[in-house]
């Protein structure tokens, strides 16, 4: 059931009560932490290099945020797209901000490069959730991605 039709869960959903995302106090997958967000960082995703940046704080909508936390969310992100580019050699980042099935803000960061599985159209966040690493390549991204995000960041 899409869960917007069910308007007692869709409004614990919103309020944060069920949200899986902050149920277990830090989203699943979370690698690090910046000043306004969690950097997560999935071995199943729709796209090798796939980041969810998560706000630290439960609101559902951008508008939510102070202007304070709008601004500090803004430079994660900054930060985190230049990040991500050159670690997967990417043409372009796709950034998505949905909250259709999770209303929690978050920003899907989604580097693509030529032969992508969604060449020639939109990239879709929600399809796929199958592993896209092979092997330690996960573990080597994070690695990269940490030492980008945070030099001084313990491996
Ligand atoms: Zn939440």
């Amino acid at each position: 059931m899409w869960p917007w039709n069910d308007s007692a869960a869709w409004e614990a959903l919103c309020r944060g009560q069920t949200c899986p995302l902050c149920v277990p106090g830090a989203p699943p997958d979370t690698i690090l932490s910046l000043p306004a967000t969690h950097v997560v960082v999935p071995r199943r995703a729709c796209l090798p290099g796939y980041v969810c940046l998560v706000s630290r704080r439960h609101v559902v909508e951008f508008h939510d945020l102070t202007s304070a936390e709008a601004s500090a969310f803004t430079a994660d992100l900054l930060r985190v797209s230049a990040a991500v580019r050159p670690l997967r050699r990417a043409v372009k980042i796709n950034l998505a901000s949905l909250g259709n099935l999770v209303p929690h803000l978050h920003v899907h960061v989604c580097p693509r490069i030529p032969g992508d599985r969604f060449e020639g159209r939109p990239l879709d966040p929600g399809d796929g959730r199958d592993d896209v690493y092979a092997d330690a390549e996960h573990e080597t991204y994070v690695a990269a991605l940490r030492l980008a995000l945070v030099p001084s960041c313990p491996q």
